[in-house]
C-alpha cells in the first residue's frame, strides 16, 4: 500500500503547481510515495549478481583468520632487528595453508611464504630480496631495510569477527560476492525481482517487422524502456503497441495491474492527447499529471493504478524517444531502485568545460546529450551531439554523457563549466 495519497503529498510542497514542477521537487514527491517491496528468495552466491541484499552479511569469523605474511621472506621478531646487520637462526618454514606451528623465540626466524601464519613470537618479516646471505641454518638481514611489524597481515584487517561485510540494500557487485565467499557464505538473501509493465501508446506507432503505412513511425520507446528496465535488474513484461482509445488502454492497465509492481507507458500525456488518458488513469486510480520545468520530458503522469485487488505504480512518460529516456532515468529510476529495496546508487556528477556555448532560459533544467573527450593533456571538456530535438534518438546514441543545465542556470559561454552525467554509473 501506499504510504500516503498523493494529494496529502502535494500539499506538503507550497506554491506546487501541477503546470509548472521542478524537477526536483517531482523527485521529492515520487521519493516520499514509494514504499520498497518486501518479499525476498535465497539465491547461491553466483546467481545474486546485481540482485539487491535483503539482510546485512554479518562476519562470523576475521578475515584474515590469522596474522599471515604479506612477502616471501623470514618472519622473525621485531627486537631482533638493530642498526647493525642481524645474523638469525633459521629453525624453519612455513607455507601457506601449513603453518609452523612452534614458538620462535630470540635469535631465530622462520623461512616464510606469502599468506602463511605468521608463527608464534614473530610480528615482522624481511622480504627475500633484502636478505645479505643465508645458509640452510642461517641467514643474515640487513639493518635499516624495514621497520618491526612491517609485512605482517594483521587477523581480521579485511573484515572484523562480528562486523556487516555488506549491508542489507546493496546492489551486489562482483567484489561483493567475492567478500561474501571470503566468509565461507555460499547463498544470500536478497529481495524478488520488480514485475515491470510497459507499453506505447499512439495509433501511429508500428513494431518492427510490420510494414510501416503512411505517416506511421516504428515504436522505438518499447526497446529503450526494455534495455533500461533490464540494465537495472527489474523483469520487464512488454505489452507491446496500445491503441489510442479508452477501451485498450482501460484493458491495459487493468491487465498491467494485475502482472506488474510498476506499469511504465509512453505517450499520450502531451497536452493534445491528454484527455482521454487523463480520464482513464484518473477514473483507475490517483494519478497526477504534471507539466516538468525541463527538457526534453515536459508532461508526464505519476501515481497509482487499482484494479479490483490488484494495484501498481503509474510512470506515464512522454512519447519523444528521447523525453521517455530523460524522463525514465531522472524519475523511474531512483524510484525503481527504491522499490526494490535497493539504495539507488549515487548519479556522479563531474564538472568539465564546455567546448561551446550553449543557450539555456533560466527556470527549467535542461538535459542536452554531449559527448566527454579528453585531449593529449589529459584534460576533459564536452560538447553537445548536434540537434538536441526530442525526437532526435541519434543524439542519445551518440552521447556518452548528460550535460545538466540547472534549473536557475542561463546560457553558457565556451569555457565555462558544466555538470555532466557520465552514462557509465546511470545506464
Ligand atoms: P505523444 O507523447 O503521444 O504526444 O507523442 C509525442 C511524439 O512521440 C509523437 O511524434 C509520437 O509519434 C512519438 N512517439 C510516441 N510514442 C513513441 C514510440 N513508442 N516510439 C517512437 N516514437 C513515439
Ligand atoms: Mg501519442
Amino acid at each position: 500500500m501506499p504510504a500516503a495519497r498523493l494529494s496529502d503529498l502535494t500539499s506538503q510542497f507550497p506554491g506546487y503547481d501541477a503546470d509548472s514542477v521542478s524537477v526536483s521537487v517531482a523527485q521529492q514527491l515520487i521519493r516520499s510515495f514509494i514504499l520498497p517491496i518486501t518479499d525476498t528468495e535465497t539465491l547461491p552466491l553466483k546467481a545474486a549478481l546485481g540482485r539487491v541484499l535483503a539482510s546485512d552479511v554479518v562476519s562470523f569469523i576475521n578475515v584474515p583468520a590469522h596474522d599471515n605474511s604479506a612477502m616471501d621472506g623470514y618472519a622473525l621478531r621485531g627486537s631482533d632487528l638493530g642498526d647493525q646487520p642481524s645474523t638469525l637462526q633459521v629453525v624453519g618454514v612455513a607455507y601457506a595453508g601449513r603453518p609452523y606451528n612452534q614458538p620462535v623465540m630470540q635469535g631465530e626466524c622462520v623461512r616464510i611464504m606469502t599468506g602463511a601464519v605468521m608463527p608464534e613470537g614473530c610480528d615482522t618479516v624481511m622480504p627475500s630480496e633484502f636478505v645479505l646471505s643465508e645458509t640452510a641454518t642461517h641467514v643474515t638481514l640487513p639493518a635499516g631495510k624495514i621497520r618491526a611489524g612491517d609485512n605482517r597481515r594483521l587477523a581480521g584487517e579485511d573484515l572484523a569477527m562480528g562486523s556487516a561485510a555488506v549491508t542489507e540494500g546493496k546492489i551486489l557487485t562482483p567484489a561483493d560476492l567475492g567478500l561474501i565467499a571470503s566468509l565461507g557464505i555460499g547463498e544470500v538473501s536478497v529481495r524478488r525481482k520488480l514485475r515491470v509493465a510497459y507499453f506505447s501508446t499512439g495509433d501511429e506507432l508500428r513494431s518492427p517487422g510490420e510494414p510501416l503505412d503512411e505517416g506511421c513511425v516504428y515504436d522505438s520507446n518499447g526497446y529503450t524502456l526494455h534495455g533500461m528496465l533490464l540494465r537495472m535488474g527489474c523483469d520487464p513484461i512488454d505489452m507491446g503497441v496500445i491503441k489510442d482509445e479508452p477501451a485498450s488502454l482501460e484493458t491495459a492497465l487493468r491487465r498491467a495491474c494485475m502482472d506488474a509492481d510498476v506499469i511504465i507507458t509512453s505517450g499520450g500525456v502531451s497536452a493534445g492527447d491528454a484527455d482521454y488518458t487523463r480520464k482513464m488513469m484518473t477514473r483507475l486510480g490517483e494519478v497526477l499529471f504534471w507539466k516538468i520545468d525541463m527538457r526534453p520530458g515536459r508532461p508526464m503522469a505519476f501515481g497509482r493504478i487499482t484494479s479490483g485487488n490488484d494495484s501498481a505504480l503509474l510512470f506515464g512518460l512522454p512519447g519523444n524517444p528521447v523525453a521517455t529516456m530523460v524522463s525514465f532515468y531522472f524519475f523511474a529510476r531512483e524510484a525503481l531502485y527504491r522499490l526494490m529495496g535497493a539504495n539507488p546508487p549515487e548519479v556522479l556528477t563531474v564538472r568539465v568545460t564546455s567546448s561551446q556555448s550553449l543557450r539555456k532560459k533560466p527556470g527549467r533544467t535542461e538535459y542536452q546529450r554531449g559527448i566527454l573527450s579528453m585531449d593529449a593533456q589529459g584534460m576533459q571538456s564536452v560538447q553537445i551531439t548536434g540537434s538536441q530535438g526530442s525526437g532526435i534518438l541519434s543524439s542519445m546514441s551518440e552521447a556518452n554523457c548528460m550535460v545538466i543545465l540547472h534549473h536557475e542556470q542561463g546560457d553558457v559561454s565556451a569555457g565555462d563549466s558544466v555538470d555532466v552525467i557520465p552514462f557509465q554509473g546511470l545506464v
